[in-house]
Parts: C-alpha cells; sequence; structure tokens
C-alpha cells in the first residue's frame, strides 16, 4: 500500500496489514503528543488488573530510562553535542563520538578532506529502514574529521557518523565507552579506536566488562561504585554546568496522519492568512465525501474540489481542508465511550451515560493488541479524563487475554502448512453447540492450544448426553430422601460453581463441574431415587445454567419441559448459601503449631466439641508424647492446636 504507518504498525520491516516493504520519506503530518502522557501511563497500570505479560509489553514499549544528558564542545566550533547516557560513571574511557547520518550537524562539522566519503555514507544510509540498519550485524561508519572533547580528560576524541544510531530515538548522538560497551567496541576493534578501561575487572582481549564497577583512570573519583559513581559524576557535570540529569523514553508521539479514504477527516483547514486552524466546532464533524475516486498513486483520496475547498473560519477567504485521514486505531481508541448512548448527537461523549455505565467490568482482546489499541485506549482516556470528558484515567480495569487456537498439529493455523481447521465446517456437521462447548472446554481462556479432534468428538457426545438425559422420561421407583437432598446440594453448588467460573473467564472449569453434575444425574435417573418435582427442578436449572454456552440445546431442553418463553429471558440462578457448604471438613491437629494429624468432623461443629474430638484422638495417638497441655486453640472448621511445655 502507499500510506504513513506509525511505529507501532511496522512489523519486522513491513506494513502490517499488507506487508509492503517500509521507506522512509520525510512528510508533514499530524501526530498526538502521546510522550507527554509516558509517565501516567506507566503509573496507571499499577492501578489496573491487566495480564502481566500485557504490563511488561507496554512498560518495555514506553522504555522509561533514567541517565544523564552530557554536553561535548565540537573543536573548531560553537555548537555543542547532546548526548544521553545511563552509564555517566564511563564518562573517562570515552574515546570517540558517533552521530546519526540524518543528525543537523553533520553538515555542520564534516571536514573538507571527509565531505566525500561523509555525504556517499549518508545517502546510503538514507535507504535502509531502522529496522534494517538495526538488524545488520556488521557496523558501518565514517569518520567525519572533526573531533569533540571529552569534558571529563579534555582530551580530543574523533566524531564519526555511523548509521546503527537512529535520529529517532535519543538526541542521534551517543559517546562511545569501548571498553564497556559491546557494540562500541566491535566498532572501536573494526576501525582501530582508542579502548581505555575505566572500571576495575579482568578485561581479556575481545571482551567487554559492560556491568558497573569500581572506577579506575577516572582522576578524582577513581574508587566510587556504581550508583554513587553515576551520582558524584552527575553532580560534578551540573556544576561545570556539563550535563544534568534527564528521564529518557522510548515511546515515540503517535502519528496519525494517514493516506486514506475510510478515515475520519482531520478537522483542520489550511489558510494562506491564517496558517492552520481547527474547524469549528460547530461544524464538527467533518464528514467524508460520498462517491470518491479511489486510485493507486499514493496522493491522498480526499484531493477532491467539493471536499477540500473551503472559507477559512477566521478571515473567510479561500482555505483548504486538511486531505489526510485519521490512523484508524484513533476511531477504535475512544468507540466503547459510544456504546453508552449511540445516539447522542449533541458530541462525541454523553457524560450523563458514561457516568452510569462506565468503568467496563471486563475488557477482553487478544494479546497481539499489547502495544498498539491497548496502549492508544488508555492514552485517549488519560487524555480525555484530564480534559474532564471522562470521570476516570484507567476506564478498562480488567482485561483479560483470549489465548491462540492452534491447529491439531499444534503449529500456528496457515494456508500453507495445510492445518486450517473451519469452524464453520464443524458447526454444519455436528452444530453450533458442540463447537462452542469444546472451545470453551479446550483449556483455560487465556492459554489456547491446538484444535484435538478426538476431544472434539468427546464434547459432542457430552452435548447429546445431555439432550438424552434432559429429555427422558423420568420415573420415580425407590425415593430416597436422603439422595433427593444430596442432589438439591449438588445443583446449588453447580449454581455457585457456574456463577463463579463464567465471571472469571474459566470456562473449562465450569464445563468440568456441568459433566460431574449429569454423571449425577444419570445415577439418580437409572435408580429413580428422587421424586418427580425434584428431576423436573434440576433439569430446568440444568437449561438455564448451560444457555451461556449451548444456546440451542438449552432452548430445546427448556421447551421440552414445558416453557413457552425464551430460557435466554430468564433471570439467573441464586444458590442458597446454606446449600453449598460443605458437610464435612478436614479437622487439622497441631501440637505447639506444628502438624501432627488431622480428622473429619461435621461442618460447623462449635469449638468445645471439637476440642472433646482432638483431646480423645490424642488420648489414642499421643502427638503430645505425655507433654503438659497449658492450653488448646480451636480454629472452627480448620484446626485445633495444643500448646504443650
Ligand atoms: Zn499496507
Ligand atoms: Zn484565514
Amino acid at each position: 500500500c502507499h500510506t504513513t504507518l506509525a511505529n507501532e504498525q511496522v512489523i519486522h520491516g513491513v506494513c502490517e496489514r499488507c506487508e509492503t516493504k517500509v521507506e522512509r520519506k520525510n512528510l508533514k503530518q499530524w501526530y498526538f503528543k502521546t510522550t507527554d502522557y509516558a509517565d501516567k501511563l506507566i503509573k496507571g497500570l499499577d492501578t489496573i488488573d491487566w495480564p502481566d505479560r500485557i504490563k511488561d509489553a507496554q512498560r518495555n514499549w514506553i522504555g522509561r530510562s533514567e541517565g544523564t544528558q552530557i554536553e561535548f564542545a565540537i573543536d573548531g566550533h560553537s555548537d555543542a553535542l547532546t548526548v544521553f547516557t545511563t552509564r555517566p560513571d564511563t564518562l573517562f574511557g570515552v574515546t570517540f563520538m558517533v552521530i546519526a547520518p540524518e543528525h543537523p550537524l553533520v553538515d555542520v562539522i564534516i571536514s573538507d578532506t571527509q565531505s566525500a566519503a561523509v555525504s556517499q555514507y549518508v545517502n546510503l544510509a538514507g535507504k535502509k529502514t531502522d529496522v534494517a540498519r538495526m538488524e545488520e550485524k556488521e557496523k558501518t561508519g565514517v569518520f567525519t574529521g572533526t573531533y569533540a572533547v571529552n569534558p571529563a580528560t579534555n582530551e580530543q576524541i574523533p566524531i564519526w557518523v555511523a548509521d546503527y544510531v537512529l535520529m529517532g530515538y535519543g538526541t542521534g548522538a551517543i559517546m562511545a565507552v569501548p571498553a564497556h560497551d559491546e557494540r562500541d567496541f566491535e566498532f572501536a576493534h573494526k576501525y582501530g579506536l582508542e579502548i581505555k578501561q575505566v572500571i576495575e575487572g579482568d578485561v581479556q582481549a575481545n571482551t567487554v566488562h559492560s556491568g558497573t564497577g569500581k572506577l579506575i583512570n577516572s582522576g578524582r573519583f577513581d574508587g566510587l561504585e556504581g550508583d554513587e559513581a553515576k551520582k558524584e559524576i552527575t553532580d560534578w557535570l551540573k556544576e561545570s554546568e556539563l550535563g544534568q540529569t534527564h528521564t529518557q523514553y522510548r515511546l515515540r508521539d503517535w502519528l496519525i496522519s494517514r493516506q486514506r479514504y475510510w478515515g475520519t477527516p482531520i478537522p483542520v483547514i489550511h489558510c494562506v492568512g491564517c496558517g492552520v486552524v481547527g474547524v469549528p466546532e460547530t461544524d464538527l464533524p467533518v464528514v467524508l465525501p460520498l462517491n470518491q475516486k479511489i486510485d493507486s498513486t499514493g496522493r491522498s483520496p480526499l484531493l477532491d474540489d467539493s471536499f477540500v475547498n473551503v472559507q477559512c473560519p477566521h478571515c473567510k477567504g479561500d482555505a483548504k481542508r486538511e486531505t489526510d485521514t485519521m490512523d484508524t486505531f484513533v476511531d477504535s481508541s475512544w468507540y466503547y465511550l459510544r456504546y453508552p448512548n449511540p445516539h447522542y448527537t449533541q458530541g462525541p461523549i454523553d457524560h450523563e451515560a458514561i457516568k452510569q455505565w462506565l468503568p467496563v467490568s471486563t475488557y477482553i482482546g487478544g494479546p497481539e493488541h499489547a502495544t498498539m489499541h491497548l496502549l492508544y485506549v488508555r492514552f485517549i482516556a488519560h487524555f480525555l479524563y484530564e480534559n474532564s470528558y471522562i470521570p476516570m484515567a484507567e476506564p478498562l480495569p480488567k482485561f483479560i487475554c483470549n489465548g491462540l487456537i492452534m491447529g491439531p498439529d499444534g503449529n500456528k493455523m496457515s494456508k500453507s502448512k495445510g492445518n486450517v481447521v473451519d469452524p464453520d465446517d464443524y458447526v454444519s456437521k455436528y452444530g453450533a453447540d458442540s463447537v462452542r462447548l469444546y472451545m470453551m472446554f479446550m483449556g483455560p481462556y487465556d492459554d489456547g492450544g491446538p484444535w484435538d479432534p478426538q476431544r472434539f468428538e468427546g464434547a459432542h457426545r457430552f452435548v447429546n448426553k445431555v439432550y438424552d438425559l434432559a429429555t427422558a422420561q423420568y420415573k420415580t421407583q425407590e425415593l430416597n430422601t436422603e439422595i433427593e437432598a444430596d442432589l438439591e446440594a449438588k445443583l446449588h453448588k453447580l449454581i455457585k460453581k457456574v456463577s463463579e467460573d463464567i465471571g472469571e473467564a474459566h470456562f473449562n472449569t465450569a464445563i468440568a463441574a456441568f459433566m460431574e453434575f449429569t454423571n449425577t444425574l444419570t445415577k439418580v435417573r437409572q435408580a429413580g431415587s428422587v421424586s418427580a418435582d425434584a428431576w423436573k427442578q434440576s433439569i430446568t436449572l440444568l437449561a438455564v445454567l448451560l444457555a451461556p454456552i449451548t444456546p440451542h440445546l438449552s432452548e430445546e431442553i427448556w421447551a421440552t419441559v414445558g416453557n413457552t418463553e425464551s430460557v435466554h429471558l430468564q433471570a439467573w440462578p441464586k444458590y442458597d448459601e446454606d446449600k453449598v457448604k460443605d458437610d464435612v471438613v478436614t479437622i487439622v491437629i497441631q501440637v505447639n503449631g506444628k502438624l501432627r494429624g488431622e480428622f473429619v468432623a461435621t461442618a460447623g461443629t462449635d469449638k468445645g466439641e471439637l476440642e472433646k474430638l482432638a483431646t480423645d484422638l490424642n488420648q489414642k495417638e499421643n502427638f503430645t508424647k505425655d507433654a503438659e497441655i497449658v492450653k488448646t486453640i480451636v480454629v472452627p472448621n480448620r484446626l485445633v492446636n495444643f500448646v504443650v511445655k
């Protein structure tokens, strides 16, 4: 394609949507200043219940690092080179500097003798992508012919241009410490540059000691270590007005301009006299023109006269609309704020509806969105919160990742591997309910895993089993009130388990509970041991509980037991707290807090009775080894602890 992309949308050097190779061009475009929110986005992560892998990915992407900004004077020039480093403790070991080919000072400092070589190198570098530059195994570079001055040693150090330094990150210049940095070492080695050790340790040929340690060859800072060394050298730089502490981020601003037709128009007007003018709020939203001609030249499809030509809102003179549209990730970063009132016409967000509905109780999505949608959506929320559009900065407090379903061979499904499973084939052969149930039963929701045809058969058999059981005739043969009470207790436990598990997206364990319950039902039916009413109650509730998992099967069972209104209109069943209590509990016996034995008691047995049971057992087993019991601590339903001398 011919559009522009944000950093996040360039995957291995190609467009994430169509795999066109990405080229660099200089364009004037619109950005959102995401970098202003870097710290807030990091801090906000501590307040939300999201998977750690997503949080870690966002922290790394924002890439906050604290360090020191240092100015290096340039010999024979008034300009200085500014670098950012997290290792000011290695300042005395800086033996050369490297600047990016795009660095604005390249043209200024280049010496006459090196001019041709540098120009050639810069031209070549311009044809490579950042990714290609970073991935190149062999570092290349060229000397500018000019020297900087190491502020610590006052020595002259050569300035090189090399494309392994990127203009987009940091200051586009680095101080090179070849004795203590792998990349700098490689470069120095290749071009025969000086290597000067400033941190104590055995440095053998071809190895780099890149950790911190005791400083050597560092003048009055010799002997200092790690953070103290960093602080002392930074303090000295501050006093000398040659440097300052600085926090740097990997995060870039969000490039939102796209040369696409199908996007939200950027509501901006360009006027020769007034410059860039925002479209007045009363004229919003700017609506896309219909019947637009689309070609593949890469020019903005909105260049059509009737759309572009417009009156300037300020001076009323002739002006032109912005023809770029927004990255569609802008839309997907706030779409959910329309859901509470999609018909609202007084603005983008209905505050009253938002107040009533936010926060989103659970947000579900794929982990591949970690540093794109999931970061954009948080950024926009923070912005809207600060500008009082929404009542909270993190309206998505809980996020669950869905897992990825693999082919039967355990590999990611792909046509070339021939391992694609089309769920539609299964739906037409086995029915949608079996497919739904199988997918929920495969494993933990966030794990995914391979599609297993044999386990699918098992899931399908279960669906049939439930149908047969629920629609079969039931006849009481020998009523057993104990079994009937037990069935009722199991039913309430099922309601509890399924309600909790579905709430946590633990569908597989909910289904396992259904399987256990139907085993009970099978036995009950064979023996005919409960009343017809108790049986009907079980089947009825089973239909309601299964409705989210097997909606068609549930509806069928629901109708078969004589209901006319849809099962999907029924209230979710509630369980009786008394009936889900476990009948028996295991009580642990401790002596001076150490586990010595256990026994089983009815749940809720009082303290006195538990102490008596434990004492009786102790007389038999002699847990206390005839020592004098000075105190007995009883925790109902849990333990009896004998304290002995
Ligand atoms: Zn593309
Ligand atoms: Zn104007």
